[in-house]
């Protein structure tokens, strides 16, 4: 007997990267790796306004549609505040899509591998997950099959009501070339749901595509690139009836008064931005060069992450070796993913440990 519904009952739930329980001795705090969280403290901007917040304020509920941090995103894009809904994260965001787009027993359809979310978020709503496996051998690249309507795969799409796309792709770091998803857009009778968490540490990025479709959705969030994941801070810009739709969906004041506040400073701040996200690339670039030294194979990452196989392609056992050095990745099982594990950019000082442990793993 349970007073659950049956999808609920049957489901099993999403499994954040573990948070290891912080003590107080930092010598004993082990390296964390794992959440692609950013390793350097938010903009100065941030602390400012913090100390500066009039608690009283915390009396009154917060703007029920955080105008002023949509008005600021709207001008970093150079799109209309219409055009912009915030959440409580952009896992927010993606539960507001799903339960606006996607009834019960109708479908979602997303890559494998990707952010395991997704399906997750699908089964709460009784919804199905259609899963398209990237190739391996094709550098994880964006079927080609998708571009074309009249190919089996395109065909299999037809009770998809929303297709999300991550780009740069999780736990991959790869990128999708931006022809074949603007192709894909423009023949998908659903919603494609562009999922750039991580756009501000590649090269290129998808807004021209939401500019071009109305059935385009752009999801990003201050979690990575803006050190900020512990205020939870994410949003979605497309058309302004998509958006309209969304904001009925989504809880009346899913922002709090302080994230509110934080998110204008932070996001005011470019130069921060820039400058954390030029810091990481470099250190990326030179983990990527070790590991590469020492015969590892590592994905092309336009990411603030790696994914990277050792020599001996025994992704769970470096994941041990690691941890029982003090030092945590992801670890994501699987045919092809257990391959791999998942490294987030830290500071170089904790990159050094671990390409210390690494070169100790080739030799053991
Ligand atoms: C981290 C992440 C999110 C969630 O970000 P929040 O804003 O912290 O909820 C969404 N999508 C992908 C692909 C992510 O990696």
């Amino acid at each position: 007997m349970t007073y659950f519904r049956k999808n609920i009952e049957e489901m099993q739930g999403y499994t954040p990267g573990e948070q290891p329980k912080t003590t107080h001795a930092s010598s004993l705090q082990p390296i964390k790796l794992n959440t692609n969280e950013n390793p350097y403290p938010p903009s100065p901007e941030v602390e400012k306004t913090l100390k500066s917040i009039d608690y009283e304020k915390l009396r009154l509920y917060p703007n029920p549609t955080a105008d002023k941090v949509r008005n600021t995103i709207a001008d970093i894009y150079g799109v209309k505040c219409d055009n912009i809904v915030v959440g409580n994260g952009s896992d927010d965001i993606l539960t507001v899509a799903i339960r606006s787009f996607v009834g019960e027993n109708q479908s979602i359809a997303c890559f494998e591998p990707t952010y395991s979310l997704y399906p997750v978020l699908a089964k709460i709503q009784n919804a199905t997950t259609l899963k398209i496996e990237l190739d391996e051998n094709l550098g994880f690249a964006f079927p080609m099959e998708l571009t074309d309507n009249t190919s089996d795969l395109f065909k299999s799409l037809n009770k998809v009501k929303l297709f999300f796309i991550t780009r740069p792709n999780a736990p991959t770091g790869t990128v999708f070339d931006i022809t074949s998803i603007d192709k894909f857009c423009a023949i998908f009778k659903g919603i494609v749901f562009i999922d750039e968490a991580y756009a501000d540490f590649s090269e290129d990025n998808c807004l021209e595509l939401q500019k071009k479709y109305s059935n385009v959705i752009i999801g990003r969030t201050l979690s990575k690139s803006y050190c900020l994941a512990g205020i939870r801070l994410g949003w979605a810009i497309a058309d302004k009836q998509v958006i309209n739709g969304m904001m009925k969906v989504k809880d009346s004041y899913n922002i709090n008064y302080i994230t509110q506040e934080l998110s204008v400073a932070a996001l005011l701040d470019q130069n921060h931005l820039n400058k954390t996200v030029s810091r990481i690339k470099q250190s990326k670039e030179r983990l990527v060069n070790n590991l590469i030294n020492l015969n590892f194979s590592v994905i092309p990452s336009e990411s603030n992450f790696i994914f990277a196989s050792p020599p001996d392609k025994k992704g769970s056992q470096l994941f041990e070796f690691l941890r029982e050095r003090n030092i945590i990745v992801r670890y994501f099982p699987g045919k092809i993913t257990s391959k791999y594990i998942r490294i987030t950019i830290g500071k170089d000082k904790n990159i050094d440990k671990l390409i210390e442990c690494c070169k100790n793993y080739i030799k053991f």
